[in-house]
């Protein structure tokens, strides 16, 4: 009964009023005739002429800067699947409102009506005078690392996909601090990636950025464990192929410290878990449903640190920690993309907040007054007002580090400022 009265209240919330959940607004006077011809003819053609001359005008003079796309063909939306573009709208016009509500990033959403990977690129590739940087989402893997390679190679603005780059980014600063509070090394600790898609492939990059050792990793996919010696693997899968003599999940989790969860629903069993070395770390992402239920799992084992990508359960590995932040600062210094020092930056600096004392604003929005650093408190809540300028900073700063930077901030403690307000 609780969950039909959701399910229509989510229908409702859509439907109620004007349809949809995103509107545009303009952003100058448009009281008086004048404004008006100075919003459009004649006046408009004076920054018309100025951009004519140089291109870079059109961040003074017009919305660009500030202006993200949400792109996606619809082929792997939410835990939905292949829905299509039509029926993946609503998530991108959430993803709008999530950019501006936590950054205030304005978002056009575009939902392509085309499966074939060349044509994708072209579209977006087309894009470029529009936007200040494009956001990928839920486009279906293996096409996915094709259209992000070649859009990063040809497009001067931010491309990013989030269902790749944003989970990563958000659960290795999950991952970091769970080692730390189990006092695991990195460098050594055993890993098993179920789950060889889209997320499970760029986590597994980025955990091995942060130090985990490739051969410590086992990945596993709906064929079972990759190996070296499996016939026809994506290139994406076979980077992680292990020699190993193992087979299955089950000869995987024993005496594993990680499992990393990017695959479907009760995979895991209480005795794989319990099999896994002391202090485990247990992300269960797979949504709706963990790979193992979250009560199940640590009921099972009182020496896990879990998480999962559920609000219903603490340590949610959430991409709102990410995106955002990691956008507004790659805007805010016109940077040419997302670059892998970014990526880290926006780890490290999502990574450090969680050990930062609570604000009161937070602990009372999740009815609690005692949130702090340790099992049940790996990341920080989505609320937490200082994310922005924790992680937009961080980002901005690596791309002035790694030369990618069109306009570098001067003045930091006036950026921070600026953020705040
Ligand atoms: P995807 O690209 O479709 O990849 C799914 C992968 O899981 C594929 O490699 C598939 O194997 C594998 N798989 C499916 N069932 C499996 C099983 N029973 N055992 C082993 N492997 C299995 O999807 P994705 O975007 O990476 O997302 C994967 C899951 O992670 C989804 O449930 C998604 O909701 C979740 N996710 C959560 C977060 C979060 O919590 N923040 C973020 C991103 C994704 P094959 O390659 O053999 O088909
Ligand atoms: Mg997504």
């Amino acid at each position: 009964m609780r969950k039909e009265n959701q399910k229509q209240d989510a229908l409702n919330y859509h439907s109620k009023g004007r349809p949809g959940k995103i509107e545009v607004i303009p952003t100058k006077p448009t009281n008086s005739q004048r404004d008006l011809s100075l919003a459009y003819s004649p006046g408009v053609a004076e920054p018309c002429l100025k951009i004519a001359e140089n291109k870079d005008d059109a961040y003074k003079y017009t919305a660009k800067g500030n202006l993200v796309a949400v792109i996606s063909n619809g082929t792997s939306v939410l835990g939905l699947g292949d829905i299509g573009p039509d029926a993946g709208k609503p998530v991108m016009e959430g993803k709008g409102l999530l950019f501006k509500i936590f950054a205030d990033i304005d978002v056009f959403d575009l939902e392509l009506d085309t499966k074939n990977v060349d044509e994708f690129v072209t579209i977006v590739k087309a894009l470029e005078p529009t936007f200040g940087g494009i956001n990928l989402e839920d486009i279906k893997a293996p096409e996915c690392f094709e259209i992000e390679r070649r859009l990063k190679e040809v497009m001067s603005i931010p491309v990013m996909h989030d269902d790749q780059h944003g989970t990563a980014i958000i659960s290795g600063a999950a991952l970091i601090n769970a080692c730390e509070i189990q006092k695991k090394k990195l460098e050594k600790a055993k890993i098993v990636v179920n789950g060889a898609g889209a997320a499970a492939v760029s986590c597994t990059k980025i955990y091995i950025s942060l130090g985990a050792k490739t051969e410590n990793i086992v990945m596993i996919d709906r064929s079972g464990v990759i190996r070296a010696d499996r016939s026809n693997l994506e290139p994406t899968k076979a980077q992680f192929a292990t020699t190993r003599d193992i087979h299955t999940l089950e000869e995987a989790m024993k005496d594993a410290d990680v499992f990393i969860g990017l695959s479907a629903a009760d995979v895991v069993s209480v005795p794989m878990l319990k099999s896994m070395n002391k202090n485990p770390i247990v992300f269960a992402m797979a949504n709706p449903k963990p790979e193992i239920d979250y009560e199940l799992a640590v009921n099972t084992r009182s020496d896990i640190i879990m998480a999962t990508g559920r609000s219903d359960f603490p340590n949610q590995v959430n991409n709102v920690l990410g995106f955002p932040y990691i956008f507004r600062g790659a805007l805010d210094v016109r940077a040419t993309g997302i670059n892998e020092a970014m990526k880290i930056a926006a780890v490290y600096a999502i990574a450090q907040l969680a050990k930062k004392t609570v604000p009161d604003s937070v602990n009372q929005a999740y009815d609690d007054n005692n949130l702090k650093f340790g099992k049940d408190y790996i990341i920080p809540k989505p609320t937490d007002p200082r994310l922005i300028t924790s992680v937009a900073p961080a980002v901005a700063k690596a791309a002035m580090d790694t030369g990618v930077s069109r306009k570098p901030i001067e003045d930091w403690n006036a950026y921070i400022i600026e953020l705040r307000s």
